[in-house]
């Protein structure tokens, strides 16, 4: 059984199809480590394992069975979205994201522990519980796709998606030891995604390597353009298998903005130095640029963010889902509703996200950070014009104890710095396991421009090649190359 836990998804892939291994055993032995789950990782497990669509060994993803982020809907299945107020609530309809991957041949496993409407960097925001980090079960998995990261890590899941707002894939892929990919925007349907901020959401893969990384997300954005999402666009190109090994004229952007000592833990800017000089090591060339806006990121995402979740959240009042509080009249079952089934968080943001938009400080807050969000995405354009890449650490700090920063709001916000400006710009982003500090992964962003997420792919894929990061925290811990 350890043995076939310890294989990785290609393998595990490639021995169904070979037909030494049944989707069903595959499916059943990570559903016994799912049971087993001292992570506070899932918040619900199938009482029968579900997916008899797909699992045929030889569709693409051979049966290898997937681990949800509780915010994507699936049909008669409790989603919460990790919140009291969708207590109860099971969806008539499936995510189209889950839908293609089952389709594919990946059922789901089970629903991951998240933050709250995925609102936070430590998964403390959780209304069930909070999860730990596999590397060390004091301290948060990052945030807010924390359950998925964890599970993965932990050796609970092969693989899992998530959704990414502001960083909510790539801060957790780096504090856990795993790849994280945020596609462009628009790339994966946002159809059954319980919503957040709607023009910064996407769905995308955390993964144990590259490859598999490449896999789910090929798959994700198979079916094209989906007619339930406006926002959704047909990819360009079919998702490539990354398979090079060096980086040979590949022109690489260092940001000093987002890579700076006084944001980045001495730690990890170690581990992004020395991952530099690997770069010019495989052949790529590594030049300075700026980004001279991305430091009002953070400041212009959490009036946009809160904003428009603001309004997706004035959907959630005691009628159409989940809980309902109070009996007396109208208004104060709104009320009560949202008073008992929204957390500290959720409240803080709607509060903001109102203010920001309320009439006399619109253009002050809400117009003013638009404009900011422009500029970084013209600051972005005008550097993918000197190089191809450009890269950050993904998180200014390692895996932070849990409780650390829950007094603290901006010191959790903070965690967000270097990941918040992709977001805004809509562009895809990467982040690979690049070494450890104190004992724990740190994490190295790639970003790309729009649609390059097979050139992004393929400089991770070399990269990894070369880290050789081992992302069991067992073994990683006992001995893996902080080189
Ligand atoms: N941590 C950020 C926030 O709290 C990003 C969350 C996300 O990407 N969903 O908003």
């Amino acid at each position: 059984m350890s043995e076939l836990l310890d294989l990785s998804t290609a393998q595990a892939a490639q021995s169904v199809r070979a037909g030494d291994l049944s989707p069903a055993e595959l499916l059943s032995a990570y559903r016994e480590q799912a049971e087993a789950d001292e992570l506070g990782a899932f918040l619900w497990l199938p009482e029968e394992p579900l997916g008899v669509m797909g699992t045929a060994a030889d569709a693409p993803l051979a049966g290898v069975p997937l681990a949800v982020k509780d915010i994507f809907c699936v049909e008669g299945v409790p989603t919460t979205a990790a919140s009291r107020i969708l207590e109860g609530y099971r969806p008539p309809y499936t995510a189209t994201a889950v839908e293609r991957l089952a389709a594919a041949g990946a059922p789901m496993l089970g629903k991951t522990n998240m933050d709250e409407f995925a609102m936070g960097s430590s998964n403390e925001n959780s209304a069930y519980e909070p999860v730990r980090n596999p590397w060390s079960p004091d301290r948060v998995p990052g945030g807010s796709s924390g359950g998925s990261a964890a599970a993965v890590a932990g050796g609970l899941a092969p693989w899992s998606i998530g959704t990414d707002t502001g960083g909510s894939i790539r801060q957790p892929a780096s504090l856990c030891g795993l790849v994280g990919l945020k596609p462009t925007y628009g790339a994966v349907s946002r159809y059954g995604m319980i919503a957040f901020a709607s023009s910064l959401d996407q769905c995308g893969p955390i993964t144990r390597d590259v490859t598999d990384a490449a896999l789910l997300l090929r798959h994700l954005v198979a079916g094209g353009r989906d007619p339930c999402d406006s926002t959704s666009v047909d990819f360009p190109q079919e998702i490539e298998l990354p398979s090079s090994e060096d980086l040979g004229g590949l022109r690489v952007g260092v940001v000093p903005e987002l890579s700076d000592a006084a944001t980045i833990d001495a730690g990890v800017k170690t581990v992004f130095d020395a991952t530099l000089e690997r770069i010019e090591e495989l052949g790529g060339g590594v030049e300075q640029i700026s980004l001279p806006h991305s430091e009002h990121g953070l400041s212009a995402y959490y009036v946009l963010a809160p904003a428009e979740a603001s309004a997706n959240l004035s959907r959630y009042d005691g009628v159409r889902f989940g809980l309902r509080s109070g009996d007396g009249d109208l208004l104060s079952l709104y009320e009560r509703t949202r008073a008992d089934g929204f957390g500290d968080e959720v409240k803080r943001r709607i509060m903001l996200g109102t203010y920001a938009l309320s009439s006399g400080y619109y253009e002050a807050y809400y117009g003013r950070a638009q404009r900011v969000r422009t500029k970084i995405a013209e600051d972005f354009r005008a550097a993918f014009e000197r190089v191809d890449l450009v890269v950050t650490p993904t998180s200014p700090s390692v895996a932070f104890r849990l409780g650390e920063r829950t007094a603290d709001p901006m010191a959790m916000y903070m965690s967000d710095y270097c990941t918040v400006p992709m977001s805004l710009a809509g562009l895809p982003a990467i982040s690979i396991p690049a070494g450890l500090s104190e004992g724990l992964p740190v994490g190295f962003q790639i970003t790309g421009p729009a649609f390059s997420e097979n050139r992004l792919l393929a400089a991770a894929h070399a990269l990894e090649q070369a880290i050789g990061f081992d992302s069991s925290p067992a073994r990683g811990k006992a001995g893996a190359p902080a080189r």
